[in-house]
């Protein structure tokens, strides 16, 4: 009897096709930006997470070009080893004063940041108390440290008091764990009233700010300044890859907190220091962040007017340049999305098992033109009329 013991996979991914559920890349073939080439089309794209525009701009190239010329394309080597440079220290000054923050810490992606942060600050006699839905990264970080994980309901602070009042006594350490912009959803967490309840409790608070910063706030830093919570003692988590155009991730926090991570967060001490043309390109973007506010205007504009547009139609509880409309199961999520692709629209169906409900998932930027809103409401409204004539 042969048995071969890889069968399973093709079994697996016949079940994954059977559910709706399978997915695969798309090639892109130009810069970034509101529209891109796909598969030799020009459309318009509402599934980036560069909600500036950044990641296609002439001088982020150029930084990067410039770190590379100067510093080389790999950092060779661990930070503490061989990999460090002025320019990550220069990058992690830049997001400590974003942030008002005493320090920071970049790692070599948002989703190392977390594994890396979490596994490092709370350990098997502690607690962690996430919202049911975290970023993969958080929930990973959580299983990795070997703490008791409880999850509260999607935004439910009275679930989370809940649960403090039932839990927090058992255990030494408790981080409360939550995104501050969910990026399957757009709905934003209250940091003031988490970062209360973390007080009361004795608890850290970790925010991870990927989709909030240089989206939300007066000068770009997050849902935690937006909330007016800078300066508060917190553990603010994030991504360079997603407003800020880059690649990296970062911790900001106390110095005490920055110090203790170099020396035990192995996801940032066990692997390769960012590649220049990442740090560069990252500390570029952050001074036009800084600099040029009327990105944001723009963005927030683009988010009302597709808002507006969409009043009458299912949209989920949004408060985010990340606006996304129910469907009842995948097959009509992809079905729009299709119908979306083929009128020049790129969106994608976003699915179990990624998210409980099925839905299309429109990330607007600054940088989109009134006509593209405007066609994406058009399309999105005639699909509805003729999936109603249909039943
Ligand atoms: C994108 C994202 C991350 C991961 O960041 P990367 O830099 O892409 O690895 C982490 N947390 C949240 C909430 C995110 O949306």
């Amino acid at each position: 009897m042969s048995k071969n013991p890889y069968n399973w996979i093709e079994k697996s991914l016949t079940t994954i096709h059977r559910a709706n559920w399978y997915r695969s890349v798309q090639t892109i073939q130009s810069l970034p930006g509101s529209r891109i080439k796909l598969d030799g089309r020009s459309l318009v794209n509402f599934a980036s997470n560069d909600y500036l525009g950044l990641a296609g701009d002439d001088r982020l190239i150029e930084a990067a070009i410039e770190a590379t010329r100067e510093f080389g394309t790999g950092s060779s080597g661990s930070r503490l080893l061989s990999g460090h440079r002025q320019l990550h220290r220069d990058l992690e000054l830049a997001i400590a004063q974003l942030k008002q923050t005493e320090d920071a810490l970049v790692f070599s992606s948002g989703y190392l940041a977390n594994l890396g942060t979490i596994s490092a600050i709370v350990g098997s006699r502690d607690l962690i108390l996430s919202d049911e839905y975290n970023h993969s990264s958080l929930k990973n970080g959580a299983k990795l440290s070997g703490a008791e994980t409880i999850a509260y309901r999607h935004l439910d602070l009275k679930d989370l008091e809940d649960k403090l009042n039932l839990n927090r006594d058992k255990y030494r350490r408790c981080a409360i764990v939550s995104d501050s912009i969910f990026s399957m959803n757009g709905d934003i967490c209250q940091v003031k009233e988490l970062i209360k309840l973390a007080e009361k409790f004795d608890c850290m608070a970790i925010v991870d700010e990927a989709h909030a910063t240089g989206v939300m706030g007066e000068t770009g830093a997050g849902c935690v300044e937006y909330f007016g919570c800078s300066g508060k003692e917190l553990i603010q988590i994030g991504t360079l890859s997603k407003a800020l155009g880059s690649l990296g991730g970062y911790v900001a926090g106390s110095r005490l907190l920055i110090d203790f991570l170099r020396n035990r967060a192995p996801s940032w001490i066990y692997t390769t220091a960012l590649s220049p043309a990442d740090t560069g390109s990252a500390k570029r973007a952050i001074e036009i962040v800084k600099s040029e506010p009327q990105r944001r205007d723009r963005l927030w504009n683009n988010v009302k007017i597709l808002k507006q547009k969409l009043i009458n139609y299912p949209l989920l509880p949004s408060q985010s340049p990340i606006v996304c409309l129910g469907l009842n199961n995948p097959a009509l999520a992809l079905d729009l999305a299709d119908k979306l692709k083929s009128e020049g629209i790129f969106a994608p169906a976003i699915r179990p098992p990624t998210v409980p409900k099925s839905r299309i998932r429109f990330s607007i930027m600054a940088t989109h033109q009134p006509e593209e809103i405007e066609q994406l409401a058009t399309i999105i409204k005639r699909f509805y009329q003729t999936s109603k004539q249909e039943n």
